[in-house]
């Protein structure tokens, strides 16, 4: 069933009708993003490279009552990535939400092999994002043309607008990808597409256990520790659901969510 701009939805599944696609759903926000937007109404399919923990995701989610597919795929393999898109179609019908997710911090490691982490953050944070935003961006824009609007809603991060010594790399992939989302935000704007960034300041994830170097990994966790609790995947997960079940007149075009003691 399509649900137009003019149907009611109830305000326990203010997503009902809505196909959605977030990638990078295996853990961390993805995860808990696709587990809300389905909780809420949402048709959802989760991409990740993790087929297995994709496959629990989907059947929790639908032994609570929601729609999911697992969508095994890596974001920086084209072929992979549209065969993904293909599938999502034939089995979910048109996108009209896409949160653009999945993505990884790697240290700087100057002079230890700092070209190798650089050039995978920007195959899977910047070349990958791009990708999934060619994919699915046809669909928004004929989602919005019937129903009358689309949501592509980016995870950036806070390192995009901040020094984090260390991470350069990161931060500087971070950089483009909110820039991308907001000058995509012009272009798809006047198709009834919104887009919004959400840039992410430290949270409780399992991003940090992929550094891949014990002493960096050592001084984040320290780092880490010192801001007390944080805000877990499904903090940031309340807010994308939010954005996305806006009137169609509301774009909430960048939002900064950060622990409350992070300057
Ligand atoms: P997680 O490590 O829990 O999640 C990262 C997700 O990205 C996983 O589902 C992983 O799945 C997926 N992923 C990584 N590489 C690929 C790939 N090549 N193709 C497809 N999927 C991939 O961390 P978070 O939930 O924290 O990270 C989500 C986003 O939030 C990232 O973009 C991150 O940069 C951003 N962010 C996180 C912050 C934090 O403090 N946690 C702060 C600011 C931003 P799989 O390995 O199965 O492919």
């Amino acid at each position: 069933m399509t649900t137009t701009a003019t149907q009611p939805r109830s305000s326990a599944h203010p997503l009902a009708g809505r196909v959605a696609v977030v990638t990078g759903a295996s853990s961390g926000i993805g995860e808990a993003t696709a587990r809300l937007l389905a909780a809420q109404g949402a048709h959802v399919a989760l991409l990740a490279r993790r087929a297995e923990r994709l496959t629990d995701h989907v059947a929790q989610i639908e032994a609570a009552g929601g729609r999911a597919l697992a969508v095994p795929a890596d974001v920086a393999d084209p072929a992979s990535l549209t065969a993904a898109a293909d599938r999502v179609r034939e089995r979910l019908g048109r996108v009209d939400l896409v949160v653009n997710n999945a993505g990884l911090a790697l240290p700087d490691l100057l002079g230890r092999g700092a070209e190798s982490n650089w050039q995978r953050m920007i195959e899977v944070n910047v070349t990958g994002a791009l990708a999934v935003v060619t994919a699915f961006t046809p669909d928004l824009i004929a989602a919005a043309a019937d129903r009358g609007h689309a949501d592509l809603i980016t995870i950036s991060s806070a390192a995009a607008q901040t020094v984090l010594p260390g991470f350069a790399g990161y931060a500087a992939t971070k950089a483009a990808v909110s820039h991308f989302s907001r000058n995509l935000r012009a272009e798809l704007s006047p198709h009834h597409v919104r887009v919004t960034t959400i840039e992410p300041g430290t949270i409780d994830t399992e991003l940090r256990d992929h550094l891949g170097d014990p002493a960096t990994s050592a001084a984040v966790q320290e780092a880490v520790a010192s801001l007390g609790e944080l805000p877990s995947g499904t903090d940031v997960a309340e807010i994308i659901a939010f954005a996305a079940s806006r009137p169609r007149h509301v774009n909430l075009s960048q939002l900064s969510v950060l622990p409350t003691r992070e300057a």
